[in-house]
């Protein structure tokens, strides 16, 4: 049997809010028609007034929309985090099953791929693995089915993600999916020492979109261009003095540099650590500079929030906005195993990311957290795909086998960045600092051969800069070995 769309409460609540919008409209459009006429003003004048006004009449509902689907989710979202493992995933597999429901209706990429399976007995979250796998180059691919109906480009939130080789996804929101991320993000904040009239500096590739509360002086978040240098994003903080920094930890650490060569006084509540590995020295160090905890954040401009630190160190899955599978050899990997991090996101109607390959490695884990929280905990994120080490063996190892060097680069090294150009072929790009020497190389070439757990050859090579990808994300470890 085929699946039935059915509307959402928040589609009912959407369909309520446009009838009243749309009786403010045509009462307004008439009373700016009469007054403009009243006034003499000639036919195109008072027909140019009432457009201004239609704008500002349809930004304003938009407004409206975004608060009342705001205020329809927090409460919900706030309290599940607390609930029991089995209570959450009970939710999430009844959002799953409505996602698929609906998805199947109205989203012809997926349609052909789901063709002939049961989809309709799908009932737990575990029953997903049923479900094909689903690559970004297939959703490049099949722009604009893979848009649903009903939505268009025009009506949805844009964002686009970038890889190493420029390979661009255009990403559709569907907007009440954007405001549901909104909530997940607000209850994130809200489990550390966050109040609502906290500034937030956001690195950034791209500007944040301006929320509604934003004009009421609530979660305020200021811009800071990651493609800047260390100094403009300094003076930026600087100037912001904001109570949160959201940031790229490269770009931070450099930051933090220039903060303890000039003694600046910058003293943030916390730092959420985000689209990067954030190593134990890196993490040491920052915190160290700002007198403050920093909290990792794994996320994606794909499906936004996947997991987020708390502050007792568990790394706790949004289960009920993602759901996280991690896949090895094909199959469903062990608790604790690493493998592939597999995610489907749970509200996003109009682009759907159903078993969607992330290219990052990662492991669950079994045990509970002692916050009390029921959401489920990611292990560890090991980094992506093109940075895993394949040795001269054939076995693959983490890039996170490199941490050890950190001492080394902090203290000698302004940037670094480790190739592997064949198996057993490695090379460390550094950008010296004064306190570089030749024994540092040499130190460095003895260490990274430790780090390895295979013989290799490693060479040095002093370079000037050493570039961002086109993100802003830096890449400390990057593998070219394909096979
Ligand atoms: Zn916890």
């Amino acid at each position: 049997m085929n699946p039935k769309y059915e509307p959402h409460l928040t589609e009912i609540l959407d369909k309520a809010h446009n009838l009243g919008a749309y009786l403010i409209f045509v009462t307004r459009v008439t009373m700016c028609l009469f007054i403009a006429l009243k006034k003499n003003l000639d036919f195109s004048h008072a027909i140019l007034i009432t457009c201004k006004d239609i704008m500002f009449i349809n930004m304003g509902s938009q407004m409206e929309q975004m608060l009342l689907r705001q205020i329809y989710f927090l409460p919900r979202v706030l309290t599940r985090e607390w609930k029991k493992k089995d209570e959450i995933e009970r939710i999430a597999s009844k959002m799953l099953k409505s996602l698929l429901r609906d998805v199947y209706c109205i989203n012809s990429f997926y349609k052909r791929r789901f063709e002939g399976l049961p989809i309709t007995d799908i009932k737990t979250l575990d029953d997903l693995k049923i479900l094909p796998l689903t690559t970004k180059d297939e959703l490049r691919e099949a722009f604009p089915s893979n848009l649903s109906c009903g939505y268009t480009i025009d009506t949805c939130v844009h964002e686009s993600t970038s890889g190493s080789t420029g390979d661009v996804l255009n990403i559709y929101h569907d907007p009440a999916a954007y405001d549901y991320y909104e909530s997940m993000k607000f209850r994130e904040y809200r489990g550390y020492d966050y109040s609502l009239k906290d500034k937030i500096a956001y690195t950034r590739f791209d500007p944040t979109q301006k929320e509604v509360y934003e004009y009421f002086g609530l979660f305020r978040r200021y811009y800071i261009p990651v493609h800047h240098s260390a100094q403009e994003q300094l003076n930026l903080i600087v100037k912001y003095n904001p109570d949160v920094l959201s940031v790229y930890p490269s770009s931070l650490y450099e930051i933090a540099k220039l903060v303890e060569e000039y003694h600046i006084q910058i003293h943030p509540k916390f730092i959420i650590s985000h689209s990067e590995l954030l190593t134990e020295h890196t993490r040491n160090y920052i915190q160290s500079v700002f007198d403050c905890s920093i909290y990792n954040e794994y996320s994606s401009f794909e499906v936004h929030n996947i997991a987020t630190e708390c502050t007792h160190g568990g790394m706790h899955i949004h289960l009920d906005s993602n759901v996280v599978e991690i896949i090895k050899n094909g199959n469903p990997a062990s608790p604790g195993e690493v493998g592939e991090i597999v995610v489907t996101n749970l509200s996003n109607r109009a682009m759907p990311f159903i078993r969607y390959r992330t290219g990052d490695f990662g492991a669950l884990e079994e045990e509970g957290c002692t916050c009390g929280r029921g959401l489920p905990l990611l292990k560890v994120i090991e980094g992506r795909k093109d940075e895993y080490i394949t040795l001269p063996s054939g076995k693959k190892v983490s890039p996170r086998v490199f941490d050890p060097l950190d001492r080394i680069f902090h203290e000698h090294v302004s940037r670094f960045q480790i190739v592997q150009k064949e198996r057993g072929r490695f090379i460390i790009k550094v950008v010296k600092r004064e306190q570089y020497t030749t024994e540092t190389a040499t130190l460095l070439l003895q260490e990274a051969k430790k780090c390895v757990p295979e013989p290799v050859d490693v060479e040095v090579v002093e370079v000037d800069d050493i570039k961002r990808t086109g993100r802003g994300k830096f890449r400390a470890v990057i593998s070219e070995v394909t096979s």
